[in-house]
């Protein structure tokens, strides 16, 4: 069995030994290694560890101090994590068509879909890759706008030789697939000073001095143990990345040419990490998307649909007021992806004869 994600942790046993034998579990000196170790990787001056990527997008939104009717533009193409964020702070959501090259918002249809009212950009770097991050950059600029980045899936990778997450405010997620995790948790990024002493308060119940609650707040908080699982692995990331990067190379090379198979590709200008490989499989191919995924399953290698539907597209959002009536059919692009997209292993604990196995199934399934 080739399984879609593996999570290898071993390497932090020691560490977290030493919180136990330490009985200091709660936020405490481990979490602010990690801070430090994270803001590093992120090059921003500040990097506030919490509970949750969905907490970090929240806490940032709420920092932001947005009021109800207060648009967020976002991808359609997301996990519900993005549009229950903004929910979850009063905001109203409002979405913009991906490019097919990225799978993350088209900088134009962004612009198509300002409004007086916008007051965040927030881009989903899917699959690892960032999204256009200059045009993106320029159009919060130019309408006053925050520019948030979704960077749950893209520690480490950069954009015009700067990290993601550190264009805007970068909102990471740690859960335990992701390419560092902490079991649960995310990161806030920023340089600005004052925000970042804002996510700490939303933090921590809106507390500054002991029992003196400057605002309503949260427990967002990370745990000792938590922090320690993640540190050695923000020391070995270029090694745990360049590994993913490996194994997607290899299985471009591989997979190249196989009828009906669009493989994914690396935009100039920027640095993807492989959260996810994924690829697209054309309405030409000898199997549909579905029908490939079940041979593969039955041929034991796992693969993964990220997503199936438009994060919109599901009853519970339907008539909700802060999520305008949107229609499938208005973003074609991201419409076609979710119809599409399929992601085969790529995780650092592959062998290359296990990638190579990958590539021989996929290209007999189709038929090359
Ligand atoms: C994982 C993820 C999140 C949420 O992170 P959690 O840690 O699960 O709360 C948000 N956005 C995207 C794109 C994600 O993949």
């Amino acid at each position: 069995m080739i399984p879609l994600t593996v999570v290898d942790v071993r390497d932090a046993e020691p560490l977290v030994a030493e919180v136990i034998r330490s009985g200091g579990l709660a936020q405490g000196p481990m979490v602010e290694r990690f801070e430090h170790a994270f803001a590093d990787v992120a090059g921003t001056r500040h990097a506030v560890a919490v509970s949750s990527g969905t907490a970090a997008l929240v806490a940032t939104l709420e920092a932001l101090d947005l009021r109800p009717g207060d648009e967020v533009v976002t991808s359609p193409f997301t996990f519900a994590a993005t549009l229950n964020a903004i929910l979850e702070a009063g905001a109203t959501a409002r979405f913009a068509d991906i490019t097919r090259a990225d799978f993350a918002l088209d900088a134009d249809a962004v612009a198509a879909a300002l409004g007086p009212r916008t007051k965040v950009l927030l881009p989903v770097h899917l699959y690892g890759q960032p999204a256009d991050l200059g045009k993106l950059t320029a159009l919060a600029a130019e309408s006053g706008a925050h520019l948030v980045e979704d960077a749950a899936q893209a520690v480490g990778a950069t954009f015009d030789g700067r990290p993601a997450g550190s264009h805007g405010v970068g909102c990471f997620s740690l859960y335990a697939t992701k390419n560092v995790t902490t079991a649960e948790g995310g990161v806030v990024t920023t340089d600005d000073d004052a925000l970042a002493g804002r996510v700490r308060l939303l933090r921590n119940q809106g507390m500054r001095a002991r029992y003196r609650y400057e605002v309503p707040g949260h427990n967002y908080r990370m745990s000792e143990l938590h922090a320690a699982v993640g540190i050695p692995q923000l020391r070995r990331l270029s090694e745990l990345t360049e590994a993913r990067r490996r194994n997607a190379r290899r299985l471009s090379e591989g997979l190249a040419g196989t009828p009906g198979l669009d493989l994914p590709a690396v935009l100039p200008g920027r640095e993807h990490v492989w959260h996810q490989y994924t690829v697209l499989i054309g309405p030409h191919a000898m199997l549909s998307r579905d029908e490939l995924a079940t041979a593969l399953a039955a041929r034991g290698i796992g693969t993964g649909v990220y997503y199936p539907r438009l994060v919109f597209d599901h009853d519970c959002y339907r008539g909700h007021p802060q999520v305008p009536d949107a229609s499938v059919e208005d973003f074609p692009v991201a419409a076609r992806m979710a119809e599409q997209v399929l992601s085969l292993p790529v995780h650092p604990s592959l062998s290359d004869a296990q990638v190579d196995t990958i590539v021989a199934t996929v290209r007999e399934e189709l038929g090359a």
